[in-house]
C-alpha cells in the first residue's frame, strides 16, 4: 500500500486531519490489548484506493516543545519513506519560519506535496484570502481545510488520490500473492543487530544464497534457500544505510516496518538482550499483530548475557508478560555476532510461514465447534445465550475463521479469546488468527 505522511509543526491539526482521513476504517480496527492506543498510522480508504496514513507528529513525544530541528527531521523522514506528503499549516496563523524551512526541504525533494492550510472554518471567500500567502511556499496549489469540521476534506482526498503512485496489482488484497517464496521482514529498533543478523545468515553454508530472477529487484532484499524453499529477507535497516539521517531516529523503524509489512509473511522482530523491552519494541510487535503477520521474536546479543539457562527462562517470562498480546509468537535467543542460533530464526520463520497459509480440515473444525459448545457455558449476550451454529475457514494469511451465531454483534472479548485459543491449540497455530461473526443466512 502507498504511504502518505502528514507533516507540520505542532498544533496545526495533524492528528485531527489524520482522524478525518482514516474515518472509514477506524471503526473496524480492533484494539490490541496491552498497547497504548496512540495510533499514528492507519489504513484509509477513499474512492477505489487504500493507503496507509502516518501522522509523523504523533511520533514526537511532548509535541508542544518540538524544536524546528525535529520538525525538519520528521519531514526528511517522510520524504525518504513516503509516496505523498501532506504538509499541514495553520491557515489562520499564517506562514511561520518553521513552515518555510520545512517547505524548502519538501520543495527540493521532488516528492508530491500537498500544502494544507488548516483551521479555516469560515466561508469560502475568506478562506481563499487566508490561504493565499501559502502559495509563497512554491509548492503549488494550497488546500484550505477545516479538519475539525471536515470542510475541504473531499477536495483534498480527491487530489491525494491523483498523486498516489499507480495502483499495483494485488495491492488491496488482504492475502499476499503466493508466488512460492517466503518473505521475511527483519524489523527492530536501530542497533539491535538487524544487519548483523542478515549478514550472518548469508554466510551460513546451508543457506545457499541464490539469484532468483524477479525476487531481488529491491536492493534491501536478499534471497536464500532453506530446505529447498526460496526465502526472501528484507532488512529494514538496509533501507536506511543509503540514506542520511534516519539511523538516529527510532520512529524510523516503525515507518520502515510499515513499508515492508504488507508484502511479508513473517516479521522477525529483533530486540537487544542487554536492554529491557521498551515501548518501541511493543509498538513494532503490535504492528505485526495488527497487520496480521506471523511473528518471531528474536532476543539478540545473547552472548553479552552468558550461557545461564535460567536467565533465558526469566527473560522469556518477562517478555511474554510485557508482550502478552502476541503471546503466540515464538521467542529465540541469538547472537548475530557469533552466529549462535541464527539458523533457528529462519527455521522457525519458515515453519510459521506454513502455518500462516494453513487450511484447517472442515470435519476437524466442526468437531472443535461441538467441543467448544459442550465445554464452555455460552455467555449471555443481549440477555440471550450465545449460540454458535457453524464454523468455516474463510481465508489464510492469516488464517481467518467465520462463525455463524445468533448474536454476531455482541460476542464478548473473553469468549473470542477462548475460541481463538481453542483453534490455536487444536491446529498448533502460532500465528495471528482472525475471527468473523455472522448471522445465519435467511434470518
Ligand atoms: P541494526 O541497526 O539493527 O542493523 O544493527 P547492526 O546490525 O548495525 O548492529 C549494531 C551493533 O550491534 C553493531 O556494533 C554490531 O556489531 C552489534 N551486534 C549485533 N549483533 C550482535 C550480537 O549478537 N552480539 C553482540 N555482542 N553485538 C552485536
Amino acid at each position: 500500500k502507498p504511504l502518505v505522511a502528514i507533516v507540520g509543526r505542532p498544533n496545526v491539526g495533524k492528528s485531527t486531519l489524520f482522524n478525518r482521513l482514516i474515518r472509514r476504517r477506524a471503526a473496524l480496527v480492533e484494539d490490541v490489548p496491552g498497547v497504548t492506543r496512540d495510533r499514528h498510522y492507519a489504513d484509509a480508504s477513499w474512492g477505489d484506493r487504500t493507503f496507509t496514513v502516518i501522522d509523523t507528529g504523533g511520533f514526537v513525544p511532548g509535541d508542544q516543545d518540538v524544536l524546528l530541528k525535529e520538525v525538519r527531521e520528521q519531514a526528511q523522514l517522510a520524504v525518504e519513506e513516503c509516496d505523498v506528503i501532506l504538509f499541514v499549516t495553520d491557515g489562520r496563523a499564517g506562514l511561520t519560519a518553521a513552515d518555510e524551512a520545512v517547505g524548502a526541504l519538501l520543495r527540493k525533494s521532488g516528492k508530491p506535496v500537498l500544502v494544507v492550510a488548516n483551521k479555516l472554518d469560515s466561508p469560502i471567500g475568506t478562506v481563499q484570502a487566508l490561504s493565499a500567502e501559502f502559495f509563497r511556499l512554491g509548492l503549488g496549489e494550497v488546500f484550505p481545510l477545516s479538519a475539525e469540521h471536515g470542510l475541504g476534506i473531499e477536495n483534498l482526498a480527491g487530489t491525494l488520490l491523483d498523486k498516489l503512485p499507480a495502483k499495483k496489482e494485488g495491492e488491496d488484497s488482504e492475502e499476499r500473492p503466493d508466488d512460492g517464496s517466503i518473505r521475511i521482514a527483519i524489523i527492530g529498533r536501530p542497533n539491535v543487530g538487524k544487519s548483523t543478523l542478515v549478514n550472518a545468515l548469508l554466510k551460513e553454508k546451508r543457506l545457499v544464497a541464490s539469484e532468483v530472477p524477479g525476487t531481488t529487484r529491491d536492493p534491501i532484499d536478499s534471497t536464500l534457500t532453506y530446505k529447498d524453499k526460496k526465502v526472501v529477507l528484507t532488512d529494514t535497516a538496509g533501507i536506511r544505510r543509503k540514506r542520511s539521517i534516519a539511523h538516529r531516529v527510532e520512529k524510523y523503524s516503525v515507518m520502515a516496518a510499515l513499508r515492508v509489512m504488507d508484502r511479508s509473511d513473517v516479521a522477525v522482530l529483533l530486540m537487544d538482550a542487554t536492554e529491557p523491552a521498551v515501548d518501541q519494541d511493543a509498538k513494532l510487535a503490535a504492528l505485526a499483530e495488527e497487520k496480521g503477520r506471523a511473528l518471531v521474536i528474536v532476543v539478540n546479543k545473547w552472548d553479552l548475557i552468558g550461557t545461564d539457562q535460567r536467565r533465558q527462562e526469566a527473560y522469556r517470562e518477562a517478555l511474554k508478560y510485557s508482550l502478552k498480546f502476541v503471546g503466540y509468537a515464538p521467542i529465540v535467543f541469538t547472537s548475530a555476532l557469533t552466529g549462535s542460533k541464527v539458523e533457528k530464526v529462519v527455521d522457525i520463520a519458515v515453519e510459521l510461514a506454513e502455518q500462516f497459509r494453513y487450511r484447517a480440515p472442515t470435519p476437524q473444525l466442526n468437531r472443535l465447534l461441538d467441543h467448544m459448545v459442550d465445554n464452555n457455558p455460552a455467555p449471555i449476550v443481549h440477555s440471550k445465550p450465545l449460540r454458535l451454529y457453524y464454523i468455516a475457514q474463510v481465508g489464510t494469511a492469516p488464517p481467518t475463521f467465520a462463525l455463524t451465531c445468533n448474536v454476531p454483534q455482541g460476542v464478548p472479548e473473553m469468549y473470542k479469546r477462548y475460541i481463538t485459543n481453542q483453534i490455536r491449540k487444536t491446529f498448533d497455530l502460532r500465528v495471528p488468527l482472525r475471527l468473523l461473526f455472522k448471522e445465519r443466512p435467511g434470518k
